[in-house]
Order: structure tokens, then C-alpha cells, then sequence
């Protein structure tokens, strides 16, 4: 749209006006295409970004006419005990980054437009998003779902770009998506990492320095499943085991779990195969952390 920065709209119809141009084809279309609609993709964030945020944008902008990102930091989505205060925001900062990315729009939404009172509705997902994050943050998955089907809503993208950092919401997404018909392509990216193996998250940026040091045994007990795999050991409680005893090396992190699930089900098997993953959640100090990989 333009070389100089991103359309900012913070209102649902800001947005829509904004977007309604390059809908179709026609002849006062704002791109000139051969043929082809233009291709809206759309990249859903709370903000605070990092290079795995930018990775999504970069996948974004080679693949689509029109991108689209947003900033909001859902509130539905945080238990009454969580970080919603805390969270890390920089909107200027992200404007500047999204900017850079040649992102076309990005999208603020005002949080008293976006859930006027009286709003009273939600998007529930099944047994996806029951285990796991779901068992340990009740309600967080039933706020992801409900902002993320709000936000496609507004934005109506052809393409949505998520990362595989949180896998089982990438799940859920795809869950909620297939079960409502929702006509948009749901694309995941690979996780982003530190040079020691952290995955980026906004949140890394409130761990003190040794809270830093330690958040490696994340990846590392993560690494420690996969190698074990790789040797042979197929049994999910050995590899749930091996990856236990990495972080407890580390006597100040707290672990919520450390599983081998069904990569696409969540669900547990006594087995694990090509097609489970493991993932944990981890807590330092404040800070919990989640990451996973395949086996
Ligand atoms: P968040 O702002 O944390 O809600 O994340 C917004 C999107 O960025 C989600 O689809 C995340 O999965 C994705 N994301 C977050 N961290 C990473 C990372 N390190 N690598 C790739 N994608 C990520």
C-alpha cells in the first residue's frame, strides 16, 4: 500500500474501509492483478514483537498481495492470576518493525470497540483444548479461539500465518476452523530460536539474567526426547521421563508438564511415533514458558 509505514485502524470499520478495495478484482480494484483476486494474509500477534513474529510476516509477504497484522493483547485470554498486566508492550516499536516488514495494515483494535459491553459470546473447542495448556490456564483456549475468530471476522484473510511455537493453539485454530467453515488457509510457521536453542517469546524479556541462563533446559530437555527417540526408545513415559531430568537440573524451574502427545490430537499415547511431539511448560521465577518440537 504504501513504501513510508502501515495503515494503523483501531476500529473494526476503520479496518474494513481500509481493506475494502482490494476485496476483489474489479475495476476499482487498488491492485492491479491478472485475473486473480488479491490475496489477503493475515498475521494475529499480542505485540512485543521479535524475529519469530517477523518470520511470520516475511512468510506473509511472499506468499500474499495484502498483509495484514494485528496488535492486541486479548484479555479473554489471561486467567484472573496471569501476566495480563505485566505483558510486555512496545506499539511503537512494533509499528516500526511491521513497517520494516512491509506489512500493508495493522490492525489495533480498541479493546472497549472490540468487546463493546454487553458482548457476550464465545468460540469453545473440544477435546484439542483440554489437555495441557487447557488443563493448566481453564478459560485460555475459549478466549484464543473466541479473539482469533473475531479477528478473521474483521480482517476476512484468504491466508492466516501462525507459529508452531504454540503448538497446541495451532491446533485448536485449525480444530475451530474446519469445524465452523471458516473459508481461511491455515499456514505454520517453524519456531524461531535464540543462538542457544530459547524460542523467542515475548515474554523471555522479563527473565532476570539467571532465570535467562536456566530457560535453556526448555530446549534442551525438548532435545533430550528427540535424541532419545531417535535411539530407539519409543515408550512416552521414558521420553516424558528423559526430559524431566534435564530440568531438574535446574532446581528453580517448575514444571507444569513435559509430554509426548499426539502431534495433531494432543491426546496421549503409550507409544510414541514419527507423529507425536513433545512439548512443556515451564515455570522461572514470574515467567512460564512453553515450547515443544517433533520427534
Ligand atoms: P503472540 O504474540 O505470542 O501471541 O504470538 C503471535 C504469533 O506468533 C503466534 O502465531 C505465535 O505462535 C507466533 N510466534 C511466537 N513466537 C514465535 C517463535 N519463536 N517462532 C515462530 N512463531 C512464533
Amino acid at each position: 500500500m504504501s513504501d513510508t509505514g502501515s495503515a494503523v485502524p483501531t476500529t473494526v470499520t476503520e479496518l474494513r474501509r481500509i481493506l475494502a478495495p482490494y476485496r476483489g478484482s474489479g475495476s476499482g480494484s487498488a491492485i492491479r492483478m491478472t485475473g486473480a483476486a488479491p490475496r489477503i494474509g493475515f498475521v494475529p500477534t499480542m505485540g512485543y514483537l521479535h524475529e519469530g513474529h517477523v518470520a511470520l510476516v516475511h512468510r506473509a509477504r511472499a506468499e500474499c498481495d495484502v498483509v495484514v497484522a494485528s496488535i492486541f493483547v486479548n484479555p479473554l485470554q489471561f486467567g484472573a492470576n496471569e501476566d495480563f498486566a505485566s505483558y510486555p508492550r512496545d506499539l511503537d516499536r512494533d509499528r516500526a518493525l511491521l513497517a520494516r516488514a512491509h506489512t500493508d495494515v495493522v490492525f489495533v483494535p480498541d479493546g472497549a470497540e472490540f468487546y463493546p459491553p454487553g458482548a457476550d459470546s464465545a468460540v469453545v473447542v473440544g477435546s484439542v483444548a483440554e489437555p495441557l495448556e487447557g488443563a493448566f490456564r481453564p478459560g485460555h483456549f475459549r478466549g484464543v479461539a473466541t479473539v482469533v475468530s473475531m479477528l478473521f471476522n474483521a480482517v476476512q484473510p484468504h491466508v492466516a500465518y501462525f507459529g508452531e511455537k504454540d503448538w497446541q493453539q495451532l491446533q485448536v485454530i485449525r480444530q475451530f476452523v474446519r469445524d465452523l467453515h471458516i473459508p481461511v488457509e491455515i499456514v505454520a510457521v517453524p519456531t524461531v530460536r535464540e543462538r542457544d536453542g530459547l524460542a523467542m517469546s515475548s515474554r523471555n524479556v522479563r527473565l532476570s539474567p539467571a532465570e535467562r541462563e536456566r530457560a535453556r533446559c526448555l530446549p534442551a530437555a525438548l532435545e533430550a526426547a528427540r535424541a532419545a527417540f531417535a535411539a530407539g526408545e519409543t515408550s512416552s513415559h521414558a521420553l516424558e521421563r528423559a526430559m524431566l531430568d534435564i530440568i531438574a537440573r535446574e532446581p528453580e524451574a517448575k514444571v507444569d508438564y513435559a509430554a509426548v502427545v499426539d502431534a495433531a490430537t494432543l491426546r496421549p499415547a503409550r507409544e510414541a511415533s514419527a507423529q507425536s511431539r513433545a512439548l512443556i511448560a515451564v515455570r522461572l521465577g514470574r515467567v512460564r514458558l512453553i515450547d515443544n518440537m517433533g520427534l
